[in-house]
Protein backbone atom coordinates (compact mmCIF):
# COMPACT_ATOMS: atom_id res chain seq x y z
CA UNK A 1 0.00 0.00 0.00
CA UNK A 2 1.64 3.63 -0.94
CA UNK A 3 2.35 5.52 2.31
CA UNK A 4 -0.34 8.46 1.31
CA UNK A 5 -2.80 10.90 3.27
CA UNK A 6 -5.70 9.79 1.13
CA UNK A 7 -9.48 11.67 1.87
CA UNK A 8 -12.26 8.76 2.24
CA UNK A 9 -14.60 11.77 1.82
CA UNK A 10 -13.64 12.16 -2.07
CA UNK A 11 -11.35 9.53 -2.38
CA UNK A 12 -8.62 11.94 -3.52
CA UNK A 13 -5.02 11.69 -2.81
CA UNK A 14 -3.97 15.13 -0.47
CA UNK A 15 -0.17 14.09 0.14
CA UNK A 16 2.14 10.93 -0.60
CA UNK A 17 5.09 9.65 1.41
CA UNK A 18 8.90 8.14 0.50
CA UNK A 19 9.82 5.13 2.41
CA UNK A 20 12.48 5.13 4.49
CA UNK A 21 15.80 3.70 2.78
CA UNK A 22 17.52 0.75 4.41
CA UNK A 23 19.99 3.20 6.34
CA UNK A 24 17.39 5.40 7.24
CA UNK A 25 16.17 2.68 9.09
CA UNK A 26 19.32 1.46 10.45
CA UNK A 27 20.50 4.92 11.35
CA UNK A 28 16.68 4.90 13.18
CA UNK A 29 17.20 2.05 15.19
CA UNK A 30 20.51 2.83 16.10
CA UNK A 31 19.11 6.09 18.15
CA UNK A 32 16.62 4.09 19.49
CA UNK A 33 19.17 1.43 20.95
CA UNK A 34 21.40 5.18 22.09
CA UNK A 35 17.82 6.42 23.25
CA UNK A 36 16.93 3.10 25.51
CA UNK A 37 20.83 3.38 26.81
CA UNK A 38 19.48 7.01 28.25
CA UNK A 39 16.21 6.57 29.18
CA UNK A 40 16.45 3.60 31.05
CA UNK A 41 18.60 5.46 33.79
CA UNK A 42 16.26 7.84 34.39
CA UNK A 43 13.84 8.25 36.99
CA UNK A 44 10.19 7.53 36.88
CA UNK A 45 9.57 11.14 38.21
CA UNK A 46 11.85 12.53 35.09
CA UNK A 47 9.59 9.90 32.66
CA UNK A 48 6.71 10.90 34.52
CA UNK A 49 7.36 14.93 33.85
CA UNK A 50 7.80 14.15 30.67
CA UNK A 51 4.46 12.34 30.13
CA UNK A 52 2.80 14.76 31.71
CA UNK A 53 3.81 17.56 29.24
CA UNK A 54 3.14 15.15 26.10
CA UNK A 55 -0.36 15.02 27.49
CA UNK A 56 -0.54 19.01 27.77
CA UNK A 57 0.12 19.20 24.05
CA UNK A 58 -2.05 16.51 22.61
CA UNK A 59 -4.72 18.60 24.88
CA UNK A 60 -3.62 21.64 23.77
CA UNK A 61 -3.10 20.77 20.21
CA UNK A 62 -6.66 18.33 19.98
CA UNK A 63 -7.78 20.66 17.44
CA UNK A 64 -5.48 19.99 14.57
CA UNK A 65 -4.15 16.33 15.25
CA UNK A 66 -8.29 15.73 15.37
CA UNK A 67 -8.70 17.02 12.02
CA UNK A 68 -5.98 15.45 10.64
CA UNK A 69 -7.27 12.27 11.78
CA UNK A 70 -10.54 13.01 10.50
CA UNK A 71 -8.97 13.91 7.17
CA UNK A 72 -7.03 10.64 6.52
CA UNK A 73 -9.44 8.22 7.96
CA UNK A 74 -12.94 9.68 8.24
CA UNK A 75 -13.93 9.70 11.84
CA UNK A 76 -16.32 11.96 13.08
CA UNK A 77 -14.29 15.20 14.09
CA UNK A 78 -16.09 15.00 17.53
CA UNK A 79 -14.80 11.41 18.00
CA UNK A 80 -11.69 12.17 16.72
CA UNK A 81 -10.96 14.94 19.20
CA UNK A 82 -12.60 12.75 21.95
CA UNK A 83 -9.70 10.27 21.07
CA UNK A 84 -6.75 12.78 21.63
CA UNK A 85 -8.40 13.67 25.07
CA UNK A 86 -8.83 9.99 25.86
CA UNK A 87 -4.60 9.53 24.68
CA UNK A 88 -3.91 12.24 26.99
CA UNK A 89 -5.69 10.75 29.78
CA UNK A 90 -3.84 7.66 29.66
CA UNK A 91 -0.11 9.38 29.77
CA UNK A 92 -1.44 10.73 33.00
CA UNK A 93 -2.56 7.23 34.40
CA UNK A 94 0.80 5.56 33.24
CA UNK A 95 2.76 8.99 34.26
CA UNK A 96 0.81 8.45 37.98
CA UNK A 97 1.12 4.65 38.46
CA UNK A 98 4.03 3.36 36.47
CA UNK A 99 6.34 3.68 39.24
CA UNK A 100 4.10 1.76 41.45
CA UNK A 101 3.08 -1.35 38.67
CA UNK A 102 6.61 -1.72 38.36
CA UNK A 103 7.71 -1.39 42.01
CA UNK A 104 9.25 -4.38 43.42
CA UNK A 105 7.96 -7.85 44.40
CA UNK A 106 8.69 -9.25 47.68
CA UNK A 107 8.49 -12.86 48.19
CA UNK A 108 8.96 -14.85 51.53
CA UNK A 109 12.89 -14.57 51.48
CA UNK A 110 12.96 -17.50 54.41
CA UNK A 111 11.25 -20.00 52.06
CA UNK A 112 13.69 -19.74 49.27
CA UNK A 113 16.77 -19.59 51.66
CA UNK A 114 17.93 -15.89 51.02
CA UNK A 115 18.10 -12.72 53.02
CA UNK A 116 15.86 -10.74 50.43
CA UNK A 117 14.01 -12.14 47.29
CA UNK A 118 12.03 -10.35 44.72
CA UNK A 119 10.79 -10.28 41.12
CA UNK A 120 12.77 -6.73 39.65
CA UNK A 121 10.59 -5.27 36.75
CA UNK A 122 13.04 -3.72 33.83
CA UNK A 123 12.88 -2.68 30.64
CA UNK A 124 13.77 -4.73 27.45
CA UNK A 125 14.86 -2.39 24.87
CA UNK A 126 13.50 -1.11 21.48
CA UNK A 127 10.61 -2.43 20.90
CA UNK A 128 8.74 -2.14 17.54
CA UNK A 129 5.11 -1.13 17.42
CA UNK A 130 3.09 -1.85 13.96
CA UNK A 131 -0.22 -0.24 13.91
CA UNK A 132 -3.66 0.12 12.28
CA UNK A 133 -5.22 3.08 10.92
CA UNK A 134 -8.79 2.87 12.95
CA UNK A 135 -7.72 4.67 16.01
CA UNK A 136 -4.59 6.04 14.65
CA UNK A 137 -3.74 8.03 18.13
CA UNK A 138 -4.82 5.79 20.78
CA UNK A 139 -3.50 2.49 19.56
CA UNK A 140 -0.28 3.54 19.30
CA UNK A 141 -0.70 5.62 22.53
CA UNK A 142 -1.92 2.48 24.34
CA UNK A 143 1.58 0.83 23.52
CA UNK A 144 3.50 4.13 23.78
CA UNK A 145 2.61 5.41 27.47
CA UNK A 146 3.31 2.55 29.30
CA UNK A 147 6.61 1.61 27.16
CA UNK A 148 8.31 4.67 27.70
CA UNK A 149 7.09 4.79 31.35
CA UNK A 150 8.96 1.43 31.65
CA UNK A 151 12.19 2.66 29.70
CA UNK A 152 11.39 1.27 26.91
CA UNK A 153 11.67 3.30 23.58
CA UNK A 154 9.80 3.31 20.46
CA UNK A 155 9.76 2.07 17.17
CA UNK A 156 6.23 2.73 15.37
CA UNK A 157 5.82 1.42 12.35
CA UNK A 158 2.28 3.22 11.26
CA UNK A 159 -0.35 2.10 8.74
CA UNK A 160 0.44 3.22 5.85
CA UNK A 161 -2.46 5.76 5.12
CA UNK A 162 -2.40 7.81 8.48
CA UNK A 163 1.48 8.86 7.94
CA UNK A 164 0.70 12.88 8.61
CA UNK A 165 -0.62 11.01 12.12
CA UNK A 166 2.30 8.81 12.55
CA UNK A 167 4.53 11.54 11.66
CA UNK A 168 3.26 13.82 14.59
CA UNK A 169 3.50 11.06 16.99
CA UNK A 170 6.93 10.64 16.01
CA UNK A 171 7.70 13.96 17.30
CA UNK A 172 5.45 14.67 20.26
CA UNK A 173 7.27 12.43 22.96
CA UNK A 174 10.81 14.09 21.69
CA UNK A 175 8.80 17.72 21.98
CA UNK A 176 7.81 16.69 26.20
CA UNK A 177 11.37 16.48 26.99
CA UNK A 178 12.06 12.61 26.17
CA UNK A 179 15.61 12.08 25.10
CA UNK A 180 16.68 11.40 21.57
CA UNK A 181 15.66 8.32 19.83
CA UNK A 182 12.96 7.46 22.81
CA UNK A 183 9.41 7.36 20.24
CA UNK A 184 10.14 7.52 16.52
CA UNK A 185 8.26 6.84 13.38
CA UNK A 186 9.20 4.63 10.55
CA UNK A 187 7.83 5.09 7.85
CA UNK A 188 7.87 1.98 6.00
CA UNK A 189 5.56 -0.63 4.19
CA UNK A 190 4.74 -3.79 5.76
CA UNK A 191 7.55 -5.28 3.54
CA UNK A 192 10.02 -3.21 5.54
CA UNK A 193 8.68 -5.03 8.83
CA UNK A 194 10.93 -8.58 8.76
CA UNK A 195 14.18 -7.12 8.24
CA UNK A 196 13.20 -4.37 11.34
CA UNK A 197 12.34 -7.04 13.86
CA UNK A 198 15.24 -9.61 12.85
CA UNK A 199 17.27 -7.09 14.19
CA UNK A 200 19.10 -8.10 16.94
CA UNK A 201 18.91 -4.47 18.63
CA UNK A 202 14.68 -4.48 18.33
CA UNK A 203 14.12 -6.62 21.46
CA UNK A 204 9.97 -7.36 21.06
CA UNK A 205 6.90 -6.57 19.01
CA UNK A 206 3.86 -5.34 19.40
CA UNK A 207 1.17 -5.30 16.84
CA UNK A 208 -2.33 -4.53 16.69
CA UNK A 209 -3.85 -5.18 13.27
CA UNK A 210 -5.94 -8.02 11.35
CA UNK A 211 -5.13 -11.91 12.03
CA UNK A 212 -3.22 -12.17 8.64
CA UNK A 213 -0.78 -9.63 10.01
CA UNK A 214 -1.13 -11.54 13.71
CA UNK A 215 0.53 -14.52 12.29
CA UNK A 216 3.32 -12.81 9.83
CA UNK A 217 4.55 -11.06 12.90
CA UNK A 218 4.18 -14.20 15.26
CA UNK A 219 5.99 -16.30 12.37
CA UNK A 220 8.81 -13.63 12.53
CA UNK A 221 9.44 -13.42 16.18
CA UNK A 222 9.09 -16.97 16.50
CA UNK A 223 12.20 -17.13 14.45
CA UNK A 224 13.74 -14.52 16.27
CA UNK A 225 12.36 -15.81 19.67
CA UNK A 226 10.99 -12.59 20.76
CA UNK A 227 8.36 -11.66 22.69
CA UNK A 228 4.93 -10.26 21.09
CA UNK A 229 2.13 -8.56 22.39
CA UNK A 230 -0.98 -9.19 19.09
CA UNK A 231 -4.10 -7.42 19.60
CA UNK A 232 -6.18 -8.80 16.78
CA UNK A 233 -9.94 -8.44 15.16
CA UNK A 234 -13.25 -9.05 17.11
CA UNK A 235 -16.54 -10.39 15.97
CA UNK A 236 -18.18 -9.49 19.57
CA UNK A 237 -21.28 -10.88 20.40
CA UNK A 238 -24.02 -8.91 21.91
CA UNK A 239 -26.45 -11.37 23.94
CA UNK A 240 -29.97 -9.65 24.64
CA UNK A 241 -31.85 -11.18 26.94
CA UNK A 242 -35.53 -11.09 28.09
CA UNK A 243 -35.14 -8.96 31.71
CA UNK A 244 -32.93 -6.31 29.54
CA UNK A 245 -33.96 -2.87 29.53
CA UNK A 246 -34.79 -3.31 25.86
CA UNK A 247 -34.64 0.62 24.77
CA UNK A 248 -31.28 0.87 25.94
CA UNK A 249 -29.38 -2.24 25.27
CA UNK A 250 -31.23 -0.94 21.05
CA UNK A 251 -29.69 2.21 21.56
CA UNK A 252 -26.32 1.19 22.88
CA UNK A 253 -26.30 -1.76 19.93
CA UNK A 254 -26.39 1.49 17.64
CA UNK A 255 -23.41 3.33 19.42
CA UNK A 256 -21.14 -0.06 19.76
CA UNK A 257 -22.11 -0.95 15.85
CA UNK A 258 -21.72 2.33 14.04
CA UNK A 259 -18.49 3.63 16.67
CA UNK A 260 -15.71 4.63 14.20
CA UNK A 261 -17.71 4.28 11.19
CA UNK A 262 -18.15 0.59 12.01
CA UNK A 263 -14.29 0.00 12.26
CA UNK A 264 -13.42 -0.81 15.80
CA UNK A 265 -12.00 -4.47 17.28
CA UNK A 266 -14.30 -4.36 19.86
CA UNK A 267 -17.69 -2.94 18.04
CA UNK A 268 -20.44 -5.31 18.50
CA UNK A 269 -20.80 -7.58 15.48
CA UNK A 270 -23.17 -10.21 15.81
CA UNK A 271 -26.62 -9.66 17.92
CA UNK A 272 -27.74 -12.36 19.55
CA UNK A 273 -31.22 -11.85 20.55
CA UNK A 274 -33.46 -14.69 22.31
CA UNK A 275 -36.64 -15.20 20.70
CA UNK A 276 -39.09 -13.47 23.27
CA UNK A 277 -37.37 -10.00 22.63
CA UNK A 278 -36.32 -10.35 19.34
CA UNK A 279 -38.90 -8.50 17.25
CA UNK A 280 -39.33 -5.87 19.73
CA UNK A 281 -35.35 -5.45 20.08
CA UNK A 282 -35.11 -5.87 16.13
CA UNK A 283 -37.65 -2.92 15.57
CA UNK A 284 -35.91 -1.00 17.72
CA UNK A 285 -32.69 -1.17 16.99
CA UNK A 286 -33.63 -0.82 13.33
CA UNK A 287 -35.20 2.33 13.92
CA UNK A 288 -32.19 3.30 15.87
CA UNK A 289 -29.74 2.68 13.05
CA UNK A 290 -31.85 4.31 10.44
CA UNK A 291 -32.08 7.34 12.60
CA UNK A 292 -28.15 7.93 12.24
CA UNK A 293 -26.93 10.74 10.33
CA UNK A 294 -24.44 9.96 7.50
CA UNK A 295 -21.92 12.72 6.29
CA UNK A 296 -19.35 14.71 6.73
CA UNK A 297 -17.07 13.70 9.62
CA UNK A 298 -16.61 17.17 10.22
CA UNK A 299 -19.78 18.57 10.30
CA UNK A 300 -21.45 18.85 13.98
CA UNK A 301 -23.94 16.41 14.36
CA UNK A 302 -22.88 13.78 11.97
CA UNK A 303 -22.53 10.19 13.54
CA UNK A 304 -21.11 8.29 10.62
CA UNK A 305 -18.61 9.16 7.97
CA UNK A 306 -17.23 7.23 5.47
CA UNK A 307 -15.00 4.01 5.28
CA UNK A 308 -11.70 4.06 5.41
CA UNK A 309 -10.62 2.90 2.24
CA UNK A 310 -11.95 1.71 -0.25
CA UNK A 311 -10.81 -1.89 -0.27
CA UNK A 312 -12.63 -1.88 2.98
CA UNK A 313 -16.11 -0.42 1.79
CA UNK A 314 -15.66 -3.36 -1.40
CA UNK A 315 -14.73 -6.28 1.49
CA UNK A 316 -18.03 -4.61 3.78
CA UNK A 317 -20.30 -4.77 0.20
CA UNK A 318 -18.50 -8.39 -0.66
CA UNK A 319 -19.65 -9.43 2.79
CA UNK A 320 -23.35 -8.46 2.65
CA UNK A 321 -23.94 -9.49 -0.91
CA UNK A 322 -22.82 -12.76 -0.20
CA UNK A 323 -25.59 -12.96 2.73
CA UNK A 324 -28.23 -11.74 0.76
CA UNK A 325 -27.61 -14.02 -2.33
CA UNK A 326 -28.08 -16.96 0.27
CA UNK A 327 -30.97 -15.73 1.63
CA UNK A 328 -30.82 -13.16 4.33
CA UNK A 329 -32.64 -10.64 4.82
CA UNK A 330 -31.82 -6.98 4.63
CA UNK A 331 -33.53 -4.62 7.31
CA UNK A 332 -32.25 -1.23 6.72
CA UNK A 333 -29.39 0.33 4.57
CA UNK A 334 -27.28 -2.74 2.75
CA UNK A 335 -26.65 -0.34 -0.72
CA UNK A 336 -23.84 1.76 -1.07
CA UNK A 337 -24.14 5.44 -2.58
CA UNK A 338 -23.29 6.05 -5.78
CA UNK A 339 -20.59 8.97 -6.33
CA UNK A 340 -17.45 9.96 -4.56
CA UNK A 341 -16.18 8.63 -0.96
CA UNK A 342 -16.52 5.60 0.94
CA UNK A 343 -19.62 5.51 2.23
CA UNK A 344 -21.76 2.50 3.29
CA UNK A 345 -25.06 2.97 5.79
CA UNK A 346 -25.89 1.30 8.57
CA UNK A 347 -27.05 -1.83 7.93
CA UNK A 348 -28.86 -4.52 10.31
CA UNK A 349 -28.82 -8.10 8.65
CA UNK A 350 -31.16 -10.85 9.57
CA UNK A 351 -31.97 -14.59 8.80
CA UNK A 352 -28.06 -15.56 8.76
CA UNK A 353 -26.76 -18.70 8.31
CA UNK A 354 -23.36 -20.92 9.23
CA UNK A 355 -23.06 -20.34 5.05
CA UNK A 356 -22.59 -16.94 5.13
CA UNK A 357 -18.95 -15.24 5.26
CA UNK A 358 -20.67 -12.64 7.77
CA UNK A 359 -21.49 -15.51 10.09
CA UNK A 360 -17.52 -16.18 10.46
CA UNK A 361 -15.96 -13.36 9.23
CA UNK A 362 -15.35 -9.81 11.30
CA UNK A 363 -17.41 -7.56 9.33
CA UNK A 364 -15.63 -3.92 9.31
CA UNK A 365 -18.12 -1.30 8.79
CA UNK A 366 -21.51 -0.34 10.17
CA UNK A 367 -23.07 -3.85 9.45
CA UNK A 368 -25.00 -5.46 11.86
CA UNK A 369 -25.64 -9.43 12.35
CA UNK A 370 -28.81 -10.60 14.28
CA UNK A 371 -29.30 -13.87 15.09
CA UNK A 372 -32.41 -15.54 17.34
CA UNK A 373 -31.43 -17.68 20.57
CA UNK A 374 -34.48 -19.89 22.05
CA UNK A 375 -32.78 -20.09 25.21
CA UNK A 376 -29.49 -18.47 27.54
CA UNK A 377 -27.86 -21.59 26.33
CA UNK A 378 -28.05 -21.27 22.49
CA UNK A 379 -27.02 -17.64 23.37
CA UNK A 380 -23.98 -18.64 24.75
CA UNK A 381 -23.37 -21.29 21.95
CA UNK A 382 -24.11 -19.13 19.01
CA UNK A 383 -21.82 -16.10 20.87
CA UNK A 384 -18.66 -18.41 21.22
CA UNK A 385 -19.43 -19.96 17.56
CA UNK A 386 -16.66 -17.71 16.58
CA UNK A 387 -12.59 -17.94 16.18
CA UNK A 388 -12.64 -14.52 17.56
CA UNK A 389 -12.42 -13.94 21.28
CA UNK A 390 -12.31 -10.57 21.90
CA UNK A 391 -14.89 -9.12 23.71
CA UNK A 392 -18.41 -9.86 24.43
CA UNK A 393 -21.67 -7.78 25.45
CA UNK A 394 -24.44 -9.38 27.36
CA UNK A 395 -28.16 -7.70 28.63
CA UNK A 396 -29.73 -9.30 31.45
CA UNK A 397 -30.76 -8.14 34.94
CA UNK A 398 -30.69 -11.81 36.36
CA UNK A 399 -27.74 -12.02 38.79
CA UNK A 400 -27.79 -15.51 37.77
CA UNK A 401 -27.69 -15.03 34.04
CA UNK A 402 -24.71 -12.56 34.49
CA UNK A 403 -22.80 -14.69 36.29
CA UNK A 404 -23.45 -17.26 33.81
CA UNK A 405 -22.44 -15.05 30.97
CA UNK A 406 -19.08 -13.86 32.61
CA UNK A 407 -18.20 -17.20 33.07
CA UNK A 408 -19.35 -18.67 29.81
CA UNK A 409 -18.05 -16.20 27.48
CA UNK A 410 -14.90 -17.10 25.98
CA UNK A 411 -13.54 -13.81 25.50
CA UNK A 412 -10.88 -11.14 26.86
CA UNK A 413 -13.57 -8.79 28.13
CA UNK A 414 -17.47 -9.40 29.23
CA UNK A 415 -19.47 -6.09 29.33
CA UNK A 416 -22.93 -6.76 31.43
CA UNK A 417 -25.23 -3.99 30.57
CA UNK A 418 -22.91 -1.95 28.54
CA UNK A 419 -20.50 -1.75 25.86
CA UNK A 420 -17.39 -3.05 25.56
CA UNK A 421 -14.53 -0.21 25.20
CA UNK A 422 -11.25 0.53 26.76
CA UNK A 423 -9.81 2.01 30.01
CA UNK A 424 -6.43 2.87 30.91
CA UNK A 425 -7.28 1.16 34.16
CA UNK A 426 -8.28 -2.62 32.62
CA UNK A 427 -6.52 -4.92 30.64
CA UNK A 428 -7.31 -4.86 27.34
CA UNK A 429 -6.56 -8.29 24.85
CA UNK A 430 -8.16 -11.30 23.09
CA UNK A 431 -8.15 -14.76 23.21
CA UNK A 432 -8.20 -17.55 20.27
CA UNK A 433 -7.62 -15.59 16.98
CA UNK A 434 -8.18 -12.06 18.65
CA UNK A 435 -4.25 -12.66 20.02
CA UNK A 436 -2.71 -12.80 23.02
CA UNK A 437 -1.28 -10.50 25.39
CA UNK A 438 -2.60 -7.71 27.35
CA UNK A 439 -2.21 -3.36 26.82
CA UNK A 440 -3.43 -1.37 29.25
CA UNK A 441 -3.60 -1.36 33.54
CA UNK A 442 -0.74 -2.85 35.42
CA UNK A 443 -0.84 -5.87 32.41
CA UNK A 444 -0.09 -3.98 29.69
CA UNK A 445 2.83 -2.14 31.14
CA UNK A 446 4.71 -5.43 32.43
CA UNK A 447 4.68 -6.75 29.43
CA UNK A 448 7.54 -5.47 27.67
CA UNK A 449 9.52 -5.74 31.33
CA UNK A 450 11.76 -8.45 31.85
CA UNK A 451 10.90 -9.85 35.37
CA UNK A 452 14.08 -10.50 36.96
CA UNK A 453 14.42 -13.06 39.99
CA UNK A 454 16.44 -11.02 42.59
CA UNK A 455 17.94 -13.64 45.16
CA UNK A 456 20.50 -12.25 47.78
CA UNK A 457 22.02 -14.31 50.25
CA UNK A 458 24.39 -13.79 53.42
CA UNK A 459 28.03 -14.47 52.29
CA UNK A 460 28.48 -16.60 55.37
CA UNK A 461 24.66 -18.16 55.40
CA UNK A 462 23.64 -21.36 54.96
CA UNK A 463 24.51 -24.36 52.81
CA UNK A 464 23.50 -23.72 48.96
CA UNK A 465 20.48 -26.16 47.71
CA UNK A 466 21.42 -27.47 44.23
CA UNK A 467 19.45 -30.65 44.35
CA UNK A 468 17.40 -28.83 41.59
CA UNK A 469 17.50 -26.69 38.31
P1 LIG B 1 -3.89 -4.58 8.97
O1 LIG B 1 -4.10 -4.56 7.51
O2 LIG B 1 -3.48 -5.85 9.60
O3 LIG B 1 -2.80 -3.44 9.26
C1 LIG B 1 -2.35 -3.17 10.58
C2 LIG B 1 -0.88 -2.83 10.52
O4 LIG B 1 -0.16 -4.01 10.16
C3 LIG B 1 -0.53 -1.78 9.47
O5 LIG B 1 0.53 -1.00 9.97
C4 LIG B 1 -0.08 -2.62 8.29
O6 LIG B 1 0.79 -1.93 7.43
C5 LIG B 1 0.62 -3.75 8.99
N1 LIG B 1 0.65 -5.01 8.24
C6 LIG B 1 -0.30 -5.53 7.44
N2 LIG B 1 0.07 -6.74 6.98
C7 LIG B 1 1.30 -6.98 7.50
C8 LIG B 1 2.22 -8.05 7.39
N3 LIG B 1 1.95 -9.13 6.66
N4 LIG B 1 3.39 -7.97 8.05
C9 LIG B 1 3.68 -6.88 8.81
N5 LIG B 1 2.85 -5.84 8.95
C10 LIG B 1 1.67 -5.88 8.32
O7 LIG B 1 -5.17 -4.09 9.76
P2 LIG B 1 -6.01 -2.76 9.52
O8 LIG B 1 -6.86 -2.96 8.33
O9 LIG B 1 -5.14 -1.58 9.58
O10 LIG B 1 -6.88 -2.73 10.86
C11 LIG B 1 -8.06 -3.44 10.99
C12 LIG B 1 -7.87 -4.70 11.78
O11 LIG B 1 -7.24 -4.41 13.03
C13 LIG B 1 -9.21 -5.33 12.14
O12 LIG B 1 -9.12 -6.72 12.04
C14 LIG B 1 -9.40 -4.91 13.59
O13 LIG B 1 -10.29 -5.71 14.30
C15 LIG B 1 -8.01 -4.98 14.09
N6 LIG B 1 -7.86 -4.17 15.30
C16 LIG B 1 -7.64 -4.81 16.48
C17 LIG B 1 -7.55 -4.09 17.66
C18 LIG B 1 -7.31 -4.75 18.99
O14 LIG B 1 -6.98 -4.04 19.94
N7 LIG B 1 -7.46 -6.04 19.12
C19 LIG B 1 -7.68 -2.70 17.61
C20 LIG B 1 -7.90 -2.09 16.40
C21 LIG B 1 -7.98 -2.84 15.24
P3 LIG B 1 0.27 -1.27 6.06
O15 LIG B 1 -0.76 -0.28 6.40
O16 LIG B 1 1.51 -0.68 5.48
O17 LIG B 1 -0.29 -2.41 5.23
Amino acid sequence: MAIATTNPVTGEVLKTFEALTEQQIDEAIGRSEAGFRALRKTSYAQRAAWMRAAADLLEAEQDDVGALMTQEMGKTFAAAKAEVVKCANACRFYADNAERFLADEPVEASEVGAARAYARFQPLGPVLAVMPWNFPLWQAMRFAAPALMAGNTGLLKHASNVPQTALYLGELFGRAGFPAGAFQTLLVGSDAVEKILSDSRVRAATLTGSEGAGRSIAAIAGRELKKTVLELGGSDPYVVLPTADLDRAAQVATTSRCQNNGQSCIAAKRFIVHTDVYDQFVDTFVAHMSALTVGDPMADGTDVGPLATEQGREDVEAQVADAVAKGATVRCGGTAPEGDGWWYPPTVVTDLTPDMRMYAEEVFGPVAGVYRAASIDEAIELANATSYGLGANAWTDDPDEQQRLVTELDAGAVFINGMVTSYPQLPFGGVKNSGYGRELSAAGIREFCNQKTVWIGDSGGADIDSATE
